[in-house]
């Protein structure tokens, strides 16, 4: 479903200050003019082939198939990209946009540092200035991606207002954003923020289910019956299953970060325990506590570390198109555990939170059934903190 003035049903919208709204109508403008030029969807196209290595693989896992004993499973391999996950895709196309705009300058929020290493990638690419805006809780436990970043050029500059994580990150840049629209582009990470920001990324991610719809009807001659992805705003998740909204009979499950529980308060599984709320410039649902105040948040996994989800899949749950699903740290681990072994593949954890669930749903299929699940990033940044969960220090 497209986004009418800027809504997925009753969520997304503008909710911004007034000093915004000049660069968020600049930025729409500008969107709406370049997505149909055939000379910028080449540009993208080469980059996305050249540069970040697309088309990723879709991978029959024939062993894992055989070991749980239904459905066919199939891995979308965005791990395989430039850069280990499938950030890169919305970040060469929001660079390159911004390029075009005649902006020189890309600002970034992140959490782990997935985000601003893309970021900080695309800006070195294409010869811009790039500021990435950090909690500084978070500079202190991903100490390897900000000298990624620094590497490439990029400034990070801790955040410390609030709990100085993720979502303070996000204030901070959209603020920046404000003090410099001139020259400044801000390069959102997922499919969340005001209008046009959700389709935007929206847009480009959807490569992946063009990509899978292509690959599984080479390889299967049929859509798939169902695809799983994990969901932290939501960008690699609105990515796999755009192109499939309107094939009902395709089954679209997003897997929340349950945490601890979603029974506990040590979770951040949005459309599970949230609330209707406002929140980052858009209408969604967000995790709040009794008083409607963002609550604070927690996962294994610091890419699904993020209180709200994005407008347009807060909009697929009310309408029954796409099913939300928590899976827990533990459950998460094990599937970490489970395809290092069986396919000699680490998946991100985050990803592994979507593997997780193939991994309950596919026994209960038959097997002529096929399962997609988008394995959005690969495991090596995760390696250090699930041997830390299983009790062991690597750097001992
Ligand atoms: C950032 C990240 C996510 C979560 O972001 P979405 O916008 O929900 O896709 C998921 N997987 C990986 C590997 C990430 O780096």
């Amino acid at each position: 479903m497209e986004a009418k003035n800027g809504r997925f049903g009753i969520h997304g919208g503008q909710y911004i200050p007034e000093t915004l709204m000049n660069a968020v109508i600049e930025l729409e403008k500008a969107y709406n003019h370049y997505k149909n030029d055939p000379e910028f969807q080449k540009e993208l196209q080469d980059l996305f082939n050249d540069y970040a290595g697309r088309p990723s693989r879709l991978y029959y896992a024939a062993k894992m198939t055989a070991d749980l004993g239904g459905a066919k499973i199939y891995l979308k391999r965005e791990d395989l990209n430039h850069t280990g996950a499938h950030k890169i895709n919305n970040v060469l196309g929001q660079a390159l946009l911004a390029k075009k705009m005649g902006k020189t300058r890309l600002i970034a929020e992140t959490g782990a540092g997935q985000h601003g290493v893309a970021t900080a990638t695309a800006a070195a690419l294409m010869g811009m200035e790039c500021v990435v805006f950090m909690g500084k809780e978070d500079t202190e436990r991903q100490a390897l991606n900000v000298y990624r970043m620094r590497l490439m050029g990029a400034t990070v500059i801790p955040v410390t207002s609030g709990t100085a994580t993720l979502k303070d990150a996000v204030s901070e840049a959209m603020r920046e954003w404000t003090n410099r629209i001139e020259d400044t582009h801000y390069c959102l990470g997922s499919c969340m923020g005001p209008h046009p920001f959700p389709t935007i990324v929206r847009d480009f991610q959807s490569v992946i289910s063009k990509e899978i719809k292509e690959q599984i009807l080479e390889k299967e001659g049929r859509l798939p019956d169902a695809v799983i992805a994990c969901v932290g705003g939501g960008s690699n998740a609105i990515g796999a299953f755009y192109n499939f909204i309107e094939d009902k009979e395709v089954r679209l499950i997003g897997c929340e970060a349950a945490g601890r529980g979603i029974d506990t308060f040590e979770t951040a599984a949005t459309i599970n325990t949230g609330k209707l709320g406002i929140f980052h410039g858009m209408k969604s649902y967000f995790c709040q506590d009794e008083y409607g105040q963002i609550a604070p948040v927690y996962s294994i996994s610091a890419g699904l570390d993020y209180p709200g989800i994005g407008p347009e899949h807060a909009n697929l749950h009310d309408i029954g198109r796409a099913e939300y699903v928590p899976v827990t740290d533990e459950e998460s681990v094990q599937a970490f555990e489970y395809l290092s072994r069986m396919e000699g593949i680490i998946p991100a954890i985050e990803s592994a939170h979507a593997l997780s669930y193939a991994m309950k749903l596919a026994p209960t299929m038959s097997k002529d059934q096929i399962i997609v699940v988008n394995i959005s990033g690969r495991g090596d940044k995760d390696c250090a903190a699930i041997a830390r969960y299983r009790g062991e220090n690597i750097y001992d």
